[in-house]
């Protein structure tokens, strides 16, 4: 079986290496170079309880899945790479602030976090001072926390390079900087993609091209997944010399903070801003004013990058996973904030349905839409630019 698959981010290539390690012939074109849109910009964490709690949702329940195959995905991908993603457990700290307790929705003394519990979530609710003797550098404002030590991380950037090399070893064909610009289809079939350098013809195709995946000409209405575009900036801190690097991934105060390497990553903002990812002073500020009420001594710490991506998102918050009104032609996308954390399940998902034609998973159909203009997608800003509050990856 041969399959072309459009997005060079964690969902094209990891559909890809699945595809091509289950025998299929495989190409991917990507319009510009590997991790490219949102993937590279992420966090890199592997969230499920902070983002999705624990609950009966086909979403919770698919992230759970992708939380349980993350461990072995993370293995194997190392192996037949050679390249450290820097997966680890690390554990998330979901804090509430004395200022923030009755409206966090994370707070130790909210519902949100009864219900994580009554749910079975693999929580503990610790006070104040165990949460600051767990992570030092918080400010001495905290009333509570959730700890969820089942929350892990990733390196994105890594993942990305991983991906490409295992993908290309297990006999993948990998193209940068060949745009798709159109999706040929007859009598309800997917038939080619066609680039500025030729028309590439496969038995199954895949869209993976994240916030792009609305944008490929040639395809009727009812068959293009209505993904727009929600952008994110994160601020790196530079570690200084001397200086501790909290242990775990902290949520708290609008924002969180998550390692990589000596580097500590602070996001993120959540904004509706079309296809610009410029760098907004707003944005830079915001971030730095959270994170140094979140624990202060952040203030000594140096501005090393500060990057933005765009997120692809649904018009019902839901990815949009399977075969598209028309035949032969996949779509992986709209995972929003949860891309890293869903990536081997969208893998091993989809590439069971393009070659066994099994494991689709109904609440993610693309045919829910049918139709459905991009524009409808709802999202809640954060602040910095007068939304209301609330933390997104
Ligand atoms: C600031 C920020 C922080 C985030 N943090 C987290 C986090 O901590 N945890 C988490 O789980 N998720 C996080 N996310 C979300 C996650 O990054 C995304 O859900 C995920 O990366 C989407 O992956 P993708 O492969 O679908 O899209 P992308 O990574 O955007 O990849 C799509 C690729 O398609 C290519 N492309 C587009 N159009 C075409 C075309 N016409 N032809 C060929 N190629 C094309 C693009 O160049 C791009 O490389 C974050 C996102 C942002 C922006």
């Amino acid at each position: 079986m041969k399959v072309v698959v459009i997005g060079a981010g964690v969902a094209g290539l990891g559909i890809a290496w699945r595809l091509a390690r289950g025998g299929a012939r495989v190409t991917v074109l990507e319009r510009a170079s590997v991790g490219a849109g949102a993937t590279s910009a992420s966090a890199g964490m592997i969230a499920a309880a902070a983002e999705m709690g624990h609950g009966d949702s086909p979403e919770a329940a698919f992230a759970r899945r992708a939380n349980g195959l993350w461990p072995d995905f993370a293995k194997e991908l190392e192996a037949q790479s050679g390249v450290n993603i820097g997966y680890r457990r690390n554990g998330s700290l979901m804090v509430a602030l004395r200022n923030e307790v009755r409206r966090h929705s994370h707070s130790a003394e909210n519902p949100g976090a009864a219900n994580l519990h009554a749910q079975g979530a693999d929580i503990t609710m610790l006070d104040g001072e165990t949460a600051r003797a767990k992570e030092p550098m918080l400010t001495g404002n905290v009333a509570g926390a959730i700890w969820a030590p089942h929350e892990a991380l990733v390196d994105s950037q890594a993942l990305c390079r991983a991906l490409a090399v295992a993908f290309v070893r297990a006999g993948g064909e990998l193209q940068s900087n060949e745009t798709v610009v159109r999706i040929e289809t007859d009598a309800g079939h997917a038939t080619g993609v066609v680039t500025p350098f030729k028309t590439h013809k496969a038995d199954a195709y895949v869209l993976a091209a994240g916030a792009w995946s609305s944008r490929i000409e040639g395809l009727p209405p009812e068959a293009v997944p209505p993904v727009i575009p929600i952008k994110g900036e994160i601020l790196v801190l530079a570690q200084p010399a001397g200086a501790r690097l909290p242990e775990h991934t902290v949520w708290g105060n609008e924002i969180y903070v998550t390692p990589r390497g000596n580097r500590l990553l602070v996001g993120a903002t959540v904004e509706r801003a079309g296809y610009d990812t410029s760098l907004s002073q707003d944005a830079q500020e915001w971030l730095r004013k959270q994170s140094n009420g979140l624990m202060p001594s952040l203030e000594e710490w140096e501005i090393a990058e500060h990057w933005a991506g765009l997120r692809p998102a649904s018009p019902d918050g839901l990815p949009i996973l399977g075969e598209t009104a028309v035949k032969g032609l996949y779509v992986a996308s709209g995972q929003y904030r949860n891309g890293i954390l869903f990536a081997p399940a969208v893998a091993e998902v989809l590439s069971r349905l393009v070659l066994e034609r099994t494991a689709d998973v109904p609440a993610f159909s693309p045919l829910r839409f049918a139709g459905t203009k991009p524009d409808t997608v709802s999202v809640i800003e954060t602040p910095h630019k007068g939304g209301e509050w609330r933390t997104g990856f």
